[in-house]
Formats: structure tokens, C-alpha cells, sequence
């Protein structure tokens, strides 16, 4: 996702090959594989520490105690995956090269159940192979004069695919071709783009909101984008389910009902989203997006949690779309709210929690902005310092801000009066977002 030199595309072309068998085989062939592997595991105990956590007061102690479990151990030797190979070439008609590539598959496949079993999100369940496709690997297709020929079964049966008239055939001018994915009635082509002439030049940090996403970055300062759109999204669709949810419990066809609207719900919002990357993408093209981690933040504020668990689904899905578009970092989510960029000091809430202010040098500042200075900061690399503030925030944003510093009272705008201070909003409040007209989306604050 970072830090890579090339990024990775797709497209999908339409097909009506009739693959259907073939694919079907390959599903038998994929779940044998795991199912082999999966036979020769050797689990292994261990002891493992766990705790959880009790009251006292106001203080949180944790109790640790032992568990044993078993942990698996997936066979990996030369001679076992020679032997699974030939046992799997045994019954397959198509080429051979689908074995191996059956075989890798099933190993990501049994990692990556591993991984999570470890974490504890998955149970001792084999996994089990649902969707049909094919990863078809670069030894089993050619690319010549923009057309690719797939081989199924070698002399007897290829599927081919024309390139030069695909509606991407410009965009990918110049990229080499990756692995395919062969499904039923599609194929997904992937490309690598070399990254190399892009010149990066500046770091922007956003905070993700349940009503905006605020953005800083030395050159452009806040830069606020209303989510209140994709907020309202949700709403809609909310006050619809529940109105036929509690018809649905004595119908069961209106179950069905319920469940559209789900998928309406998630299209709608990943429509949106889409729409949104893409504009912060050519808005700032030569920029480094820095984001929060979120798979490493535990839940920041535990009120109205179902609205957070659907907004954190966006944000994943804002981050995601992002870094297919452009340049994302993800930075350590640690106290990004409550840190105070300038000294490091704890941030207090003011107002309602929209204005924080710092115990220590009294700093005060909107709580999205701080966010966003403090996510741009961790992704450069700079520990909160005065010189380090005053030289990458202040001193770019007087102009902006009219910031003004006083002995002790750190940084508040003009017309605020000590501590309490309007917050720093330079052009009044955020507009609404408007989905027809996208244009009007990223009146974001830049100037
Ligand atoms: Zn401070």
C-alpha cells in the first residue's frame, strides 16, 4: 500500500467464454490443495497470556492469567509440496501450471486463516473455498500486439482478449502487465505503474471525523472537507431499516427488503467515497496523504458507537480508495487528539470538546486541526517542539490565521479573547457537501 515503487491497477473486461467447468474444476482443485495441507498440520501447545481488566475506583488493573492453545504448524518442506503437486496433477485435465498455482493460492489462503487464528478472529475451521476464480499466473498467458491469450488447456483451448479496444487502453500505456484473475463472466487485469517520474513533494495529514475530514499541510493549512453528505447517508437509510425491519419481523419477505437496502446503503457510500478520492487525488497530485492506522486504534470515544463503527467502515474505505490513487502513509494513532503539537503537552477539551486547549503552554486550537498538524507531524517525522511548530505551522499560516503569539498565552486568532477563542475556522463553517455537483465538494478551505 506504501512505500512501494510502483502501484498496482485493475480493470475488468466482460466475457462470455463458457468457463464455467473449468472454473469449477479449479474450485475442486483449490479446496483439495487445502485440504491436503490442511491434513498435515501439526498443532503444537502453548501457553499464552491473556488478562482483562477490572475497576477499581477510577483506576483499570489488568488480571493476567494462562490459557493453552493450540497453534499451528503449516508443513513448508520441499518434498511435501513435491509430493502435493504431483497427488494434485493426478486428476487434472487443463494445464498444468493451474497446480501451482492452486498450490500458492491455498498457502496465502492457510496464512492468512493462521494469522487471524492467531489473533483469535478466526476459529479451528478449515477454511473453505466459495467464490470461483482463477489466478491465472504469467506463465499461462502471452500479451502480444494488445491482445492476451490465456491457455486452458494447452493445443486444445484458449480464451483471448483484446486490449486494444478496452476503454483503459490509454491509461495504461507504459505499464507492465501483472497477474489475472479469471472469473465466470470476467476477467481482472492488473498493472503495475511505475512511480518513479512522480515527483512527491509535500505531506498532507488528515484527521478523519464523523462530519469532515481536516487536512494540514504547510502549503494549503487547513483543509476541510465536509463528510456530512456520507454522514446523512447513513441516516437515510437508517430511518428506512428500522421502519421496515419492524414489519419485517412478522414478513419474512420483506427480509429481502432489508437486506437491499443494505447493499443500497454501502453502494451509495462507496460511490460517494470513490468520487471524493478521486478529486483530493487530482486536487493534490504530487502529494503524500498521511492517515491514522486505523486497525491499531482502539475506539476513541465509546458514545454513540454504532455511528462510529459505521464511520470507521468510511474512513477504512476513504484510506483504501486513497491509496489507489495516490501516494497514503499510515502513522501510529496514539494521542493524535490530545497532544499538543507545539510542546507535547496533554490537550483539554473547551466547549464542548470542539476546542482543545493545552494544559501546558495553552495553546488553542480547533480538535480536527490539532489532529490533522499532529498526524502531519508524526508522518514527517517531527517530535512536538516549539521550533518545529512555530517553523512548519505558524510561520506558513500567519497570512492565513493572523495568528498572533503572546507571552504564555500561545496562539489565538484575532478577534479571540484569551482562552476562549472561536475556532480557528478561516472562512466560517463548511459547506455543505453537494453529490450532483461534485465541484462544490472540495470548497475546501485552500488558499
Ligand atoms: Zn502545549
Amino acid at each position: 500500500m506504501q512505500r512501494s515503487s510502483y502501484r498496482i491497477v485493475s480493470y475488468k473486461i466482460r466475457h462470455d467464454y463458457n468457463v464455467g467447468e473449468f472454473l469449477n474444476s479449479y474450485k475442486h482443485l483449490l479446496q483439495k490443495a487445502i485440504d491436503d495441507i490442511w491434513d498435515n498440520m501439526e498443532w503444537v501447545e502453548k501457553k499464552q497470556r491473556n488478562y482483562y481488566v477490572i475497576k477499581r475506583g477510577k483506576r483499570k488493573i489488568r488480571k493476567h492469567y494462562y490459557v493453552k492453545r493450540l497453534i499451528p504448524i503449516i508443513p513448508k518442506s520441499r518434498e511435501f509440496k513435491r509430493a502435493l503437486r504431483s497427488q494434485l496433477l493426478e486428476d487434472w485435465n487443463y494445464a498444468s501450471h493451474y497446480v501451482d498455482s492452486a498450490i500458492k493460492t491455498a498457502y496465502s489462503i492457510l496464512n492468512s486463516w493462521r494469522r487471524n487464528y492467531i489473533k483469535g478472529k478466526r476459529g479451528r475451521n478449515k477454511p473453505v473455498v466459495k467464490r470461483k476464480f482463477v489466478r491465472v499466473k504469467e506463465t499461462l498467458y502471452r500479451f502480444r500486439d494488445g491482445k492476451i491469450t490465456i491457455t486452458i488447456k494447452p493445443r486444445q483451448f484458449y480464451l483471448e482478449f483484446d486490449l486494444s479496444k478496452a476503454w483503459f487502453k490509454n491509461r495504461i500505456k507504459g505499464c507492465d502487465l501483472g497477474e489475472l484473475i479469471l472469473k465466470e463472466s470476467e476477467l481482472i487485469i492488473t498493472f503495475r505503474k511505475p512511480l518513479g517520474e512522480e515527483k512527491v513533494s509535500e505531506c498532507i495529514g488528515w484527521d478523519l471525523n464523523l462530519f469532515s475530514m481536516d487536512g494540514f499541510s504547510p502549503r494549503y493549512g487547513w483543509i476541510r472537507v465536509d463528510l456530512r453528505y456520507l454522514y446523512h447517508i447513513h441516516r437515510v437509510h437508517e430511518v428506512k431499516r428500522r421502519r421496515v425491519q419492524s414489519k419485517a419481523s412478522k414478513k419474512s419477505s420483506l427480509k429481502t427488503i432489508v437486506s437491499k437496502h443494505g447493499e443500497r446503503e454501502k453502494n451509495r457510500a462507496r460511490d460517494y467515497i470513490h468520487k471524493l478520492t478521486t478529486q483530493l487525488s487530482k486536487m493534490f497530485p504530487n502529494a503524500v496523504h498521511g492517515f491514522e492506522d486505523l486497525d491499531k486504534q482502539g475506539m476513541r470515544n465509546r458514545s454513540k458507537k454504532h455511528n462510529r463503527d459505521v464511520a470507521k467502515q468510511n474512513w477504512k474505505q476513504i484510506i483504501q480508495y486513497m491509496s489507489y490513487k495516490s501516494r497514503v502513509k499510515l502513522v501510529d494513532p496514539k494521542n493524535t487528539s490530545s497532544t499538543c503539537p507545539a510542546c507535547g503537552g496533554r490537550m483539554m477539551k473547551l466547549r464542548g470538546g470542539q476546542v482543545v486547549r493545552c494544559e501546558k503552554c495553552g495553546l488553542t486550537l480547533d480538535r480536527q486541526l490539532c489532529g490533522a498538524i499532529n498526524i502531519y507531524l508524526k508522518m514527517c517525522g517531527f517530535p512536538p517542539s516549539p521550533s518545529t511548530f512555530y517553523r512548519v505551522v505558524i510561520r506558513k499560516m500567519i497570512p492565513q490565521w493572523k495568528v498572533r503569539m503572546r507571552g504564555g498565552r500561545g496562539v489565538t486568532t484575532n478577534g479571540g479573547k484569551d482562552d476562549d477563542m472561536p475556532p480557528m475556522n478561516p472562512r466560517g463553517g463548511p459547506n455543505l457537501m453537494n453529490p450532483q455537483g461534485l465541484h462544490r465538494l472540495t470548497k475546501a478551505y485552500v488558499s
